[in-house]
C-alpha cells in the first residue's frame, strides 16, 4: 500500500472566524447598541477574524431616513474597523423572495388569512417574546372566501437545544413557545426573521454575537436555517442595558445617541458592562490606546451570563 501523501492527511485549516455587527436604523446609534458593536467586535477580533456590518432596513415602516448613514460615521468615529462592504438588507429583497419560494416549493411555508384581532380571539397562549402563540389557524389550508395576508413557516412539536457562548443551554419548543411565524408580513415586508438567516449564511457568518433580547429568536432562525439547508453560526448573547425602569434602551425607551466626542469614556463604560473594567489610568487615553488594552485583555468567559443589566451612570 502506497504511503499518504502529505497533502491526503492535512488537516483542514480551521474555518476564518466572521462575526458580524447588524444595527437596525430606527434612530441613532445609543449606548445599547454600542455594547453589542464593541462585544461582537473584540471577539471577532481577538479570534483574528472579519467583523461584517449589515444595515438590516428590512422592516421599511420603521426605518428612519439617514440613520444608516449617523450609525456608520458613529461606528467610525468610535474607532471600530469593519471588513468589506456595508451589505444593505433593502437592496436585498430578490435573496429573501428566493428563499420564500424555496420554502414554499418545499411546502414549509403556507398563506394566511388570519388578523391580529382574530388570532387574539383564538389564543390566550403569550410566546417567548411577549406576543401570541399562532394556534395554526390557516395551517391546513384557507377557509372558503378567505384571502392570504401573510406567509408562514410550520414550525415542529419538538425542542431546540442552544448552547449560548455566554446564557449557556437554551431550550424551546417553537411549536408550544412561538407557533408558526411569519416570514411575508401582510404589509409586504419581509420579516426580520427571515432576512437575518438568508443574509448571515449569504455573508458566511459563522459566529453571531449580539444582544439577549434575540436569545428568543435564536430556536427559530435554527430552524429556518435547517429547512432552507443553511449552516447555524455559534451563538453568544450579551446582557442587554435596561433602564432605570427595566427597559431594553432602544428608540421606543427614548435612549440618547452616542456621541464619539465622548467616546473614550462611552468605551469604558461599555465594557465595564462587559465584565472589562479599564484600569483608571487608561480613562482619558487615546482612541488607539484603548484598543490596544481592548484587544489585549477581551475575554468571553468574563462576560457576566445575565439578562439584563442597569449601568446606573454609564450614560
Ligand atoms: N437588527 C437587530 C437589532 O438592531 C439585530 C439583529 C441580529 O443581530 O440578529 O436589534
Amino acid at each position: 500500500m502506497t504511503p499518504l501523501a502529505a497533502t491526503d492527511s492535512a488537516i483542514p485549516a480551521p474555518a476564518l472566524y466572521r462575526g458580524r455587527f447588524a444595527p437596525s436604523p430606527t434612530g441613532p446609534l445609543h449606548f445599547g447598541s454600542l455594547v453589542a458593536a464593541v462585544g461582537s467586535y473584540l471577539e471577532a477580533r481577538v479570534n483574528h477574524g472579519e467583523w461584517l456590518l449589515r444595515i438590516e432596513d428590512v422592516d421599511d415602516p420603521r426605518t428612519v431616513p439617514g440613520a444608516a448613514d449617523g450609525i456608520l460615521r458613529t461606528l467610525a468615529g468610535f474607532g471600530f474597523e469593519w471588513d468589506g462592504e456595508v451589505v444593505v438588507q433593502s437592496r436585498r429583497i430578490d435573496h429573501y423572495h428566493a428563499a420564500l419560494v424555496r420554502l414554499q416549493l418545499d411546502s414549509f411555508v403556507y398563506p394566511c388569512a388570519c388578523s391580529r384581532s382574530e388570532i387574539a380571539a383564538r389564543t390566550g397562549t403569550v410566546s417567548v417574546d411577549g406576543g401570541l402563540v399562532y394556534p395554526g389557524t390557516c395551517r391546513s389550508g384557507l377557509s372558503e372566501g378567505r384571502a392570504a395576508r401573510a406567509w408562514r413557516l410550520r414550525v415542529p412539536d419538538q425542542e431546540f437545544c442552544c448552547i449560548d457562548r455566554i446564557q449557556g443551554e437554551i431550550r424551546q419548543n417553537l411549536e408550544r413557545q412561538v407557533g408558526d411565524f411569519v416570514l411575508l408580513r401582510a404589509d409586504g415586508q419581509y420579516a426580520y426573521q427571515l432576512a437575518v438567516v438568508v443574509d448571515d449564511a449569504a455573508q458566511g457568518v459563522n459566529a453571531v454575537v449580539r444582544g439577549v433580547d434575540l436569545l428568543a429568536s435564536t430556536a427559530r432562525q435554527m430552524w429556518l436555517q435547517q429547512c432552507l439547508g443553511l449552516p447555524t453560526p455559534s451563538y453568544a448573547h450579551l446582557p442587554v442595558v435596561v433602564n432605570a425602569a427595566g427597559e431594553k434602551l432602544s428608540k421606543q425607551t427614548r435612549a440618547p445617541a452616542v456621541d464619539p466626542a465622548n467616546a473614550g469614556t462611552l468605551l469604558a463604560s461599555a465594557m465595564r458592562f462587559l465584565g472589562h473594567p479599564l484600569p483608571p489610568e487608561l480613562y482619558a487615553a487615546p482612541l488607539p490606546e484603548f484598543w490596544r488594552w481592548a484587544l489585549a485583555n477581551w475575554s468571553m468567559a468574563r462576560v457576566p451570563a445575565v439578562r439584563a443589566i442597569f449601568p446606573g451612570s454609564a450614560q
